[in-house]
């Protein structure tokens, strides 16, 4: 298995987790782009939205509903969050197994860059 992501989740490589349920790990970005950057990795391996197929949409559900709860703890209800995940190459992803980033703390830009 040679998934960085896949690792994290077996517990095989190291990761600040904030979160963990039978769905979904959730770990801080090694490399923050802002104040509030974490990682929703399903624990499934999912290259990337096009992979997704029915069978999963409750548990792109549930990410999204795990990421607004801890966006509203964290105190980013009323000031706002991005939830983004990024697709193959014009998107920038590096790492192919689905994820998606939680921001907020800060004023980001749209569009983005
Ligand atoms: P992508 O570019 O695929 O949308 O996002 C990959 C993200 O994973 C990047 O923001 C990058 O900083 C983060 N990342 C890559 N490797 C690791 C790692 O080993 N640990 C953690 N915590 N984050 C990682
Ligand atoms: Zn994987």
């Amino acid at each position: 298995m040679s998934c960085i992501f896949c690792k994290i989740v077996a517990g095989e490589i190291p990761a600040k987790s904030v979160h963990q349920d039978d769905q979904l790990v959730v770990i801080e970005d090694i490399n923050p782009a802002a104040p509030l950057h974490l990682l929703l990795i399903p624990r499934k391996h999912i290259a990337n939205t096009l992979d997704i197929v029915p069978e999963d949409d409750l548990l792109i559900g549930h990410l999204h509903r795990v990421a607004a709860k801890i966006a509203t703890d964290r105190g980013f209800a009323e000031s706002g969050f991005r939830l983004v995940t990024n697709t193959n190459g014009d998107a920038g992803q590096s790492v192919f197994h689905i994820h998606f980033h939680l921001l907020a703390g800060r004023s980001l830009a749209w569009p983005p860059g």
